[in-house]
């Protein structure tokens, strides 16, 4: 009998791990809960097990996963981004019940989902980070603890939640009365969204450009690095478009941060795939944020520029290989950009869309297009889960190509139905700014012209929409 690796999350990332695992010949055990009965990846999957009607609260119940992964004889878990894969308890159940997880031990999880722990394993491996408190005591006790650090490095100020994630849990202050009115606020959200209520402060970096590097280490502790990202195009904190290698940026610089990334990753102790988090400041300086301890959505980029398959590559080193590529053997060639489909109306604050079915789904393709999705027409978009449809990454030699054949990939793009983030980003590839690289997180501020488009109702699509009702109701009802 084959082996068989549990899927313990769903949307795109199901079917890209699902692909990774059945190409290492293992068979693919899916999990789902009821929204989910009509997502691709159960179909894909060599078997797909009901969990419950959910939502979110089935895929977050470790006892739930590691009694279905037992009772289906699996030998791993992969987590995946998102749900359980940052959760510590998840890690542990497996090395507990004798289960591989598909990531860093409990311990490794533990120590870096806290962001105050991880700044001291960094401040203690001599890392430069912004300065930053420990977790603020609560009450009058923590504002006064807080105006302590302005007093020493003035307003603005970040007050974030030690467990945040997915970019909630951050706040900036400007002055003393909004610091009063938020940091209660701050700890209530942080302990439901959390659960743990410590929130601490960090000085502000003003327009930082986001620059993470991918890691790779084995057991036998030999750790690597695949390069850089540039994650500076965001909204609300959220990352929407993603860059490999980071642009704009000396080769030394670039190296140099993904060498400090690599000790980073050393200092804690770190095993399987992981991401090192940097703002980079406009005098080049960089400063330590934060380790994801999990695969990442935007690991796409950093394979198109490498040719290195990081879901493969974690799943090898989780069942015991040694790392197979030595770091002078890797290499960074061309330029890729991600941008992240949702189904969201960036005109209204990106607001999810959610519920929505989709009537037309006609993709691009061609030469140096990858497309990393898990909805066709027909399907209707669960209410319940992230808005994130389809990752459509572009490989080119120069920026100016990759930035070329997004502009046609997005040209050729429809989807109708739910509104997505399509026109917007097709202003984005139009917008100098983004064609000459300059961008920092400010960006989506800074240039409000993004929003304005108006929604494709161009001959070919009303044509396109006409031909799938038909092809979807099996009748034209304009005929009549
Ligand atoms: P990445 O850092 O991989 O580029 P995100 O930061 O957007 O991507 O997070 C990936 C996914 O994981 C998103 O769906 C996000 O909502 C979710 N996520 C990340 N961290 C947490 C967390 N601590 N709690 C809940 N969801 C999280
Ligand atoms: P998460 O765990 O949600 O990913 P991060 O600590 O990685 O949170 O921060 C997410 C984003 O918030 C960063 O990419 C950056 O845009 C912004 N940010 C966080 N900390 C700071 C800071 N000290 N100064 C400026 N921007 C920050
Ligand atoms: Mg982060």
């Amino acid at each position: 009998m084959k082996k068989r690796i549990l899927v313990a999350n769903r949307g795109e990332i199901a079917i890209r791990l699902i692909r990774a695992i059945q190409e290492l010949d293992y068979e693919a055990i899916a999990v789902y809960e009821t929204p989910d009965r009509n997502s691709r990846h159960l179909r894909i999957a060599d078997e797909a097990i009901w969990i419950g009607d959910g939502p979110r609260k089935d895929y977050l119940d470790v006892e739930k996963i590691i009694g279905t992964a037992l009772r289906s004889n699996v030998c791993a878990i992969h987590p995946g981004y998102g749900f359980l894969a940052e959760n510590p308890d998840l890690a542990r159940a497996c090395e507990n019940a004798g289960l591989i997880f598909i990531g860093p031990p409990s311990k490794v999880i533990e120590n870096l989902g806290s962001k105050v722990m991880a700044r001291r394993i960094m401040a203690e491996a001599g890392i430069a980070m912004v300065p930053g408190t420990e977790n603020l005591p609560s009450g009058e006790q923590g504002l006064q603890v807080a105006m302590e650090f302005v007093a020493r490095y003035g307003f603005p100020i970040m007050l974030k939640a030690t467990s945040g994630g997915g970019g909630r849990g951050i706040r900036r202050i400007e002055n003393e009365h909004e610091l009063r009115e938020q940091y209660p606020i701050a700890r209530a959200e942080a302990k439901a969204a959390f659960n743990d209520d410590s929130v601490y402060l960090e000085k502000v970096v003003v327009n930082p450009r986001h620059v993470e590097v991918q890691i790779l280490a084995d057991r036998a502790g030999n750790t690597v690095h695949l390069g850089t990202r540039d994650c500076s195009i965001q909204r609300r904190n959220q990352k929407l478009v993603e860059i490999a290698p980071a642009f704009q940026i000396s080769e030394e610089l670039r190296e140099e941060i993904s060498q400090t990334a690599v000790k980073a990753a050393k200092a804690s102790g770190y095993f399987n795939a992981g991401t090192v988090e940097f703002l980079l400041d406009s005098d080049n300086n960089y400063y330590f944020m934060e380790i994801n301890t999990r695969l990442q959505v935007e690991h796409t980029v950093t394979e198109m520029v490498t040719g290195i398959d990081i879901v493969r590559s974690q799943i090898r080193l989780a069942m015991g290989h040694n790392l197979h590529v030595r770091q002078e053997e890797i290499r960074t060639r061309g330029h890729a950009i991600e941008m992240r489909i949702n189904a969201e109306d960036p005109q209204n604050n990106f607001m999810p869309e959610g519920g929505k079915t989709i009537s037309v789904y006609r993709s691009p393709g061609g030469y140096g297009v990858r497309l990393d999705g898990f909805c066709y027409q027909g399907f209707t978009i669960p209410e319940v889960y992230d808005s994130l449809l389809v990752k459509l990454t572009v490989f080119g030699w120069s920026w100016e190509e990759t930035v070329d054949r997004l502009r046609r990939c997005l040209t050729n793009y429809v989807i109708t139905g739910p509104k997505t983030t399509i026109p917007f980003y097709l202003n984005l590839v139009n917008d100098p700014d983004f064609q000459q690289g300059v961008f920092d997180t400010s960006y989506l501020e800074t240039h409000e012209h993004l929003f304005e488009y108006k929604e494709d109702n161009s001959e070919i699509n009303k044509l396109a929409r006409l031909i799938a009702e038909i092809h979807n109701r099996g009748e034209n009802r304009y005929a009549k």
